[in-house]
């Protein structure tokens, strides 16, 4: 690790060149050491092994320090939630798990995992008797989420599982007996419950800051490059889904949920899917739906991967406004109220939602603590969304019970 916190991003973020601060790390004799291994670039120079560091001095670990074993060294595993391990006090980085040798090589090496902590897929099961490992955290393709909770659970370690917890809601119910039967912790990597700008909207609308809540309106959307199903596991059914909703409207569907504090009693929703375009050959490329709330507020949702960026949250009431845009980015959150008075909340700086993440499933698992975002969480989320697709698929309104399951 680089222990004087000048990182990869602090040299881009800085324009790339030549800062005191960087001219300090390499006077040092452990970024020296670092630049003969190849894993800090020269100064000025951005990295190329693709590995990203933490961007604050790795704390002291306690000695019930949690082991995560991390399964799948994508993008989100590899730039946002690995270095973050370094601002926990309680989890550290036992175990990888990676189909790439060379990257688990690389990515270990620098991350100082032991040789015999590496596991590929097929040696996964191997973790089972692997003390240094605690818990498991699935960061795969979305379809394969089930699957491998279901071997982490056999392997008798807690789990961590990105979101969406799975594809169906039968997949989750699958998770949580699982959970149960090995007597293991589970959650769900719901981020901005733990963003400070998301906590405290939640806090406002539960005191009614903007008077009684009546529309709550979000889109979270990009315009996704040329792909196939066969290039990008995105935009494949199998392992995507429908595709937007699950991977960003998630967000949206989440914070209407979390800022209303009410189940909808009813869903109308619609999809759209272009022909002859290969991203969109086996997922959706937008779904919308229009949600009704028991209070009769209304929440109308928006996703797309193919049109221009946009993470946006507006729940109007009958005194004000909420303004959330951008509303549960990684960073850059803004968020205004609009009514008697017009306040700017400065919540906090949205990059510990990564780390107080992982520091709450630490204190489920090694003091008891409720977890804040359950498989429970995951599966009531799965079963909206299908009651999102059913109506999109038949043209009507679907009615459901308090718990997300369809009525009738
Ligand atoms: P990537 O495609 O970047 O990484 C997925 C990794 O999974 C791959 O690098 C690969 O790792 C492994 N993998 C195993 N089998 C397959 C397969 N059949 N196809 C492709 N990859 C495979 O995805 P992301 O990192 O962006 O997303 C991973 C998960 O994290 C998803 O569930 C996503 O929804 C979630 N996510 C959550 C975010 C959040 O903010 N909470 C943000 C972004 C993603 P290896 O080569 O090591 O085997």
């Amino acid at each position: 690790m680089i222990e004087n916190g000048v990182t990869r991003r602090a040299f881009l973020e800085g324009g790339g060149g030549v800062t005191a601060a960087s001219l300090a790390l390499m006077a040092s004799p452990a970024a020296a050491l670092l630049v003969a291994r190849g894993v800090l670039g020269a100064v000025g120079q951005p990295m190329t092994n693709g590995v990203e560091f933490p961007a604050t001095p790795p704390r002291r670990k306690r000695s019930d320090s949690v082991g995560f074993a991390v399964v799948g060294l994508g993008d989100y595993a590899l730039k946002q939630m690995m270095p973050r391990f370094a601002q926990t006090e309680r989890a550290h980085i036992a175990a990888l798990v990676s189909g790439n040798p060379e990257k688990l090589g690389r990515v270990s090496d620098a991350y100082g995992v032991p040789k015999d902590a590496r596991y590929s897929y097929e040696s996964f099961a191997k973790i089972a008797s692997d003390k240094r490992v605690d818990a498991v955290y699935i960061v795969l393709p979305s379809g394969l989420h089930a699957d491998w909770t279901a071997k982490a659970f056999a392997a008798g370690k807690h789990v961590l599982c990105e979101k969406p917890m799975a594809l169906s809601s039968a997949e989750c119910d699958r998770m949580i007996a699982a959970s149960r039967r090995a007597n293991r912790k589970l959650m769900i990597a719901y981020r901005s419950h733990f963003e400070p700008h998301n906590l405290e909207a939640m806090e406002l609308m539960a005191r009614n800051a903007a008077g009684q809540l009546r529309v709550l309106r979000t889109e979270q959307s990009y315009r996704m490059g040329p792909t196939s199903p066969d290039d990008n596991w995105r935009v494949n059914r199998a392992l995507a889904g429908g595709g937007p909703l699950e991977d960003l409207g998630i967000y949206g569907l989440q914070a209407a949920l979390y800022l209303t504090r009410q189940m909808p009693e009813s869903i109308s929703a619609t999809s759209f899917r272009p022909t002859g375009d290969p991203r969109f050959s086996e997922i959706f490329a937008s779904v919308t739906s229009q949600w009704r709330f028991p209070s009769g507020a209304v929440a109308q949702l928006a996703t797309s991967y193919d049109s221009s960026g946009i993470n946006f949250v507006h729940v109007r009431g009958t005194t004000g406004a909420l303004i959330m845009d951008p509303a549960t980015n990684y960073s850059g959150q803004k968020m205004t109220l609009d009514g008697n008075e017009h306040r700017v909340f400065k919540s906090g700086d949205p990059d510990i939602q990564f780390s107080r993440q992982l520091d709450h499933f630490v204190d489920a698992i090694r003091d008891g603590a409720r977890i804040r975002t359950p498989g429970e969480m995951g599966l009531r989320d799965l079963r909206l969304i299908e009651a999102i697709y059913v109506s999109a698929a038949a043209g009507r309104t679907v009615k459901l019970n308090s718990d997300g399951t369809m009525r009738g």
